[in-house]
């Protein structure tokens, strides 16, 4: 019985009263699903959402002046386990850079990836494509809240806990800052080896935000490096590792491609614009005057196949002694060791989209091939990612072949007369 008239008990009941709407309220909100972006590569434009019939119809959204939008990633909330849940993907309709509107087939792998934890990432069913340049993808959650991307994502806090485990591994590492970007975010390697060691290494990725499966392939590469089976390669061998260049675009969920006024790799030039391209020719120039540098290896992810391959130098065909053999043996070795979840082809291709010479120095591989030398083999690893066999650990699984490629060139003495 409720005697009780006194203000602080009409307060007290007045206050459980609001706090039981409130959970009501709360509850009723739960069922409504919601679409957040606000985290590291997070990118989705949402062009309509049916709380009906459980359709979301995205694109990616367009980050001025950074490039294709073509990444999207993005988080789920208040999905019912078990119910068919629809994605939708249309390209983005503005242009990207001047009247350039990036065509859909960019945004719209065959498989959507999944992660309820954000770690592991599995395919979806395969998409179908509409007539209007849709792609809906058919999902069966399995839980309330569900991360949904364009690939398996990489960014920089994956970077972040990367380098960390590494050095925790390796004592005798040590962790670097490359640059800060021109965002004030920090691009972080890490150089494992003694500095004066008689064979250098270079190993980079995400030169173009979007292709998060070169850091994929980066962190199964750093993770093999790492491991027992590469300890005789470590021990005569100083490695620089940096896991994402373009750290501003790859937090902002931009594209980087063609980004305005310069592509990251595209900036190698005499004055860059990115801190961090200026930092990397700084480095590379130092390591290869005082020791030499026997590889630089730049890791890409554009294909709309599945195609793992090289892009060789330009004049391949034209090249002659210790050029030619080590470029020859390289491939030769690549072929042998990286072999799943595809073999990497075994004949070099070549970056004939880029027409001039003067745009071919401005690449990494271009510059670093100018201003290195002769026994130096520098060349860009480029996985496709249209494929389920494109997963975390399929990539993960070309970064450990890439290792073991190298190990067994750096035992042959690349410098060797
Ligand atoms: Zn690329």
């Amino acid at each position: 019985m409720i005697r009780n008239s006194s203000p602080s008990g009409f307060v007290l009941a007045i206050l459980m009263r609001t706090a039981l709407c409130c959970l009501f309220l709360t509850a009723s909100a739960l069922a409504e699903i919601r679409v957040s972006t606000d985290f590291e590569g997070g990118n989705a434009e949402v062009v309509s959402l049916d709380q009906r019939t459980k359709t979301l119809h995205i694109m990616p959204e367009l980050r001025e002046g950074r490039g294709w939008p073509c990444w999207w990633y993005f988080r789920l909330d208040g999905l019912t386990a078990g119910e068919t849940f629809t994605l939708e993907v249309q390209a983005q309709t503005k242009p990207f850079s001047g009247d350039q509107v990036l065509a859909a087939a960019w945004c719209q792998p065959k498989h959507a990836w999944l992660s309820s934890d954000g770690e592991t990432w599995t395919a979806s069913d395969e998409g179908t494509r509409s007539a209007d340049k849709v792609m809906s993808y058919k999902l069966k959650p399995t839980a309330e809240t569900l991360r949904l991307a364009w690939g398996p994502p990489f960014v920089p806090a994956d970077a972040e806990k990367l380098l960390t485990e590494i050095a925790a591994k390796l004592p005798e590492s040590k962790r670097f800052e490359l640059a800060k970007t021109r965002g004030g975010r920090p691009v972080n390697g890490i150089r494992i080896g003694d500095e004066n060691a008689p064979h250098q290494l270079w190993v980079g990725s995400r030169q173009h935000a979007w292709e998060a499966g070169g850091s994929q392939v980066g962190r199964g590469f750093i993770r093999w490096y790492a491991s027992d089976e590469a300890k005789a390669l470590r021990a005569k061998t100083c490695l620089h590792f940096i896991p994402i260049m373009d750290v501003d675009n790859a937090t902002l969920g931009a594209g980087g491609k063609e980004a305005i006024p310069r592509d990251h790799n595209r900036d190698w030039a005499d004055a860059p614009i990115y801190p961090e391209v200026a930092a990397a020719q700084r480095m590379i120039a130092e390591i290869h005057q005082k020791h030499g540098l026997d590889a630089y290896i730049d890791l890409h992810n554009p294909g709309a196949g599945d195609g793992i391959f090289f892009f060789g130098p330009f004049a391949f065909e034209r090249l002659t002694g210790i050029q030619q053999r080590n470029y020859s043996r390289w491939m030769e070795l690549a072929a042998a060791n990286i072999t799943t979840p595809r073999p990497v082809e075994p004949k070099y291709r070549f970056a004939t989209y880029v027409k001039t010479d003067e745009e071919r120095g401005r690449m990494s591989s271009g510059w670093v091939r100018a201003n290195a030398g002769d026994f130096t083999i520098s060349i860009t690893l480029e996985t496709g990612w249209n494929s389920p066999l494109m997963s975390v650990e399929g990539y993960s699984s070309i970064g450990a072949g890439l290792g073991r490629a190298l190990a067994a060139y750096v035992e042959e003495n690349p410098r060797r007369p």
